[in-house]
């Protein structure tokens, strides 16, 4: 048995449709890397229900998962590249960083669907305001869709979209005044469409998929119970039990990135102590869980294995049973369940 996604249904696609109505640009779900939990071929369904013209993926992979599920546009977020291996697919729109690559689409010819990037304080991809002089010629060689601006997640950056949008416009006046945008809240960027005269399409990925937490249930499945006596080893590493307790093994290990951490920044000193906390127990090879037993977050008995845990019940707590689910925290654009029930 599995390690499950439990999703009230009616309550994530209630989310997912007043999300998407409730905003004035047009929203672009993004559908990318392990499809925020759900898998990208159960997201371009979803897309496909909610009535979007497009549906982003993250790159050129991803297009055959997607394709089958959704039949509007299909916008690519990874720029392109000279290697890229991209179809000629009439559905497909291109993302633009360099000179350069607009520069050799335009030589390949069957003038292609194109998203210019222009570069933010993201200081991720895209070309620079100073570049802006030389698209004029190279635009006439594609279709043009419109300019693409990845914002930063910290801070407040509705007045640099407004500049650089702004700028790019001026430079390239003719052609349809169409922005794609990330991480701006809809009211932000349906003020940004009006500051510039034009269409703002918002792509959104965590907002929409996960903005409803509460309609969404990770849960390890209960494989085995072992009663162990102080003193009794166990596990891979044969450690001794230091008292006598319960050992749960529960679907859900390291194949499914259950417990383990994108790398996030300890920024305050708070956060910093957290973690030499958890570092000094880490020492001492006791590390919590992220699975609960009777409303506990409880420890691990050893590191987590491939596709299940060892967990660590002290005598005194009634153990579950083999078949029962086990709440499990999960960073959901890291884990890969092994099925999604729906309900
Ligand atoms: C991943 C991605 C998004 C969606 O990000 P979320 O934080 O999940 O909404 C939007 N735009 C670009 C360019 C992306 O790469």
């Amino acid at each position: 048995m599995p390690l499950t996604l439990h999703v009230d249904t009616a309550r994530w696609r209630d989310h997912l449709r007043a999300f998407t109505e409730s905003a004035t640009p047009d929203i672009v779900p993004v559908a990318k890397g392990n499809g925020y939990g759900f898998g990208n071929a159960v997201l371009a369904a979803e897309a496909a229900k909610l009535g979007t013209s497009t549906l982003a993926v993250g790159t050129y992979e991803e297009l055959p998962d997607v394709g089958p599920g959704f039949a509007g546009d299909l916008l690519v977020l990874t720029p392109w590249r000279p290697w890229s291996e991209a179809p000629a697919d009439e559905h497909v729109i291109h993302t633009v960083s360099r000179i350069a690559d607009l520069q050799a689409l335009v030589e390949r010819g069957g003038r292609p669907r194109v998203v210019v990037e222009i570069i933010t304080s993201m200081r991720r991809h895209g070309i620079e305001a100073a570049q802006l002089d030389s698209l004029v010629e190279l635009l006439a060689g594609v279709r043009f869709e419109g300019f693409a601006l990845h914002l930063p997640l910290a801070g407040d950056h509705a007045d640099e979209a407004r500049v650089l949008a702004t700028a790019a416009f001026a430079a390239v006046p003719d052609v349809p005044r169409q922005l794609w945008v990330s991480h701006l809240a809809p009211p932000t960027a349906a003020t940004l469409a009006s500051q510039v005269g034009g269409e703002v399409r918002l792509r959104v990925g965590s907002a929409l998929w996960l903005g409803e937490r509460g309609a969404l249930h990770a849960r390890g499945t209960v494989l085995d119970v072992h009663v162990v006596r102080r003193g009794e080893r166990y596990g891979y590493r044969q450690r001794r039990a230091r008292r006598d307790g319960t050992l749960v093994v529960v679907a859900g290990g390291t194949a499914h990135g259950v417990a383990l951490e994108a790398p996030s920044p300890a920024v305050s000193a708070r956060q910093r102590m957290v973690s030499v906390a958890k570092g000094g127990l880490q020492a001492t090879g006791r590390v919590l869980s992220p699975f609960h037993v009777a409303g506990q977050q409880r420890w691990f008995a050893e590191p987590p294995h491939m596709q299940c845990s060892m967990i660590w019940l002290p005598s005194g707590v009634t153990p579950p049973a083999p078949g029962d689910e086990l709440d499990v925290d999960v960073r959901f654009t890291t884990t890969t369940f092994d099925r999604i029930a729906w309900s």
